[in-house]
């Protein structure tokens, strides 16, 4: 039976998309070769690689904008030293929304003044600061815009003159935003757009080349754009099914037909958590994550009944981040509506049991 998969990433994807591409890593495309067997300079590869990095840009609405899209690796972590190596001159500004946030802020410090615009750890980051101001003269201002560990997300961003860098590893292609007010947007693939391995970076081009310093070549933007993210090989699994995962989306109709869908996954099981007294929401009501619904027992004794409750109804991947515990329900893209009833029917089994 398959799982009603709410983990927290590497995580659920689209069905159709698992079969394509177990079948291609068999046969791309009745070529008689495997998709990792065929050389990544190969007219198919080049392709997909090219289709990937399309359709990232249409699907945020960047295309003709300036803005180029490359598939690198290293993950999110890497970029959190990637934005400051290319663009850190003298200072950055950081919002501390948590876990993420501080290990961008450390791997920032390296390269020059980290500025701490904003926090939220003075309330074990339930919530998302506002109200702050952003000095000018900043190299540029970086945020999390959504906080995998602790559920909450960015709903209104910080107006600002300085360039705008945001972390997208948990939210990307999830809701219509104008993108255009990013001028770096970072996100790993192993949420809503692939399989681990492959990292997304939309990036200006306007913005890169003002820092002096020497960037070495693999962790040079620049570097990237010129070789068309193939200045070595490409994780070239990750990226075709990350270009299947795109293409699945735009089926769905794009961001704005896929955030209809997240809208309303999250609505059900937000009313469930704010009317069943066994439970109790962790993030702060109009901070909430539509992605990653964060969660805890009010009767700490229910947890043994509860985490059977729903392991036997085929859940996966519930338990909250360690550092939180509690539980946290992932409602990525492919999640489908479906499970998260059978989520919420769970819930109200246990209010009714207990
Ligand atoms: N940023 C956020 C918001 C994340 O959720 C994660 C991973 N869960 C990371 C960064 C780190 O990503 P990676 O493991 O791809 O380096």
């Amino acid at each position: 039976m398959k799982k009603h998969n709410f983990s927290a990433g590497p995580c659920i994807l689209p069905e159709e998309v698992l079969q394509k591409a177990a079948q291609s890593v068999v046969d791309l495309d009745g070529s008689g070769l495997s998709l990792i067997e065929i050389s990544h300079r190969s007219e198919a590869f080049v392709a997909i690689m090219e289709k990937a990095r399309t359709l990232a840009l249409e699907l945020l609405g960047l295309e003709g904008k300036g803005y180029k899209a490359l598939f690198l690796q290293g993950g999110a972590s890497l970029e959190f030293l990637m934005v400051a190596y290319n663009l850190l001159e003298s200072s950055a500004g950081y919002i501390n929304t948590g876990t993420w946030s501080q290990k961008a802020i450390k791997e920032a410090s390296a390269f020059g003044k980290v500025v701490e615009i904003a926090s939220s750890e003075d309330e074990g980051f339930n919530y998302i600061p506002k109200g702050f101001a952003v000095p000018e003269g900043l190299d540029y201002l970086h945020l999390t815009s959504n906080n995998t560990i602790f559920g909450t997300q960015f709903k209104k961003f910080p107006a600002t003159s300085v360039p705008l860098v945001a972390d997208m590893s948990s939210d990307i292609f999830s809701r219509p935003l104008d993108y255009s007010m990013f001028d770096l947007i970072y996100a790993g693939a192993q949420k809503n757009m692939g399989p681990a391995g492959a990292t997304l970076v939309v990036v200006k081009e306007e913005i890169l080349g003002r820092v002096t310093r020497k960037i070495p070549s693999m962790l040079d933007y620049t570097v990237h754009i010129g070789k068309e993210s193939m200045f070595n090989t490409p994780p070239v699994f990750a990226v075709y099914t990350s270009m299947l995962t795109l293409e699945w989306l735009q089926r769905q109709g794009g961001i704005a037909g896929i955030a209809e869908q997240n809208e309303k996954k999250a609505r059900l099981l937000y009313s469930e958590i704010d009317l069943n007294p066994l439970f109790d929401g962790y993030a702060k009501k109009e901070d909430r994550s539509d992605m990653n619904a964060t969660f805890t027992l009010t009767e700490p004794a229910l947890k043994d009944t509860f985490d059977a409750m729903w392991k036997a109804a085929g859940i996966n991947g519930l338990n909250g981040h360690r550092s939180v515990g509690g539980y946290r329900a992932s409602m990525y893209n492919a999640l489908s509506m479906e499970s998260v009833g059978v989520l919420v029917d769970v819930m109200s089994d246990l209010e009714r049991k207990a």
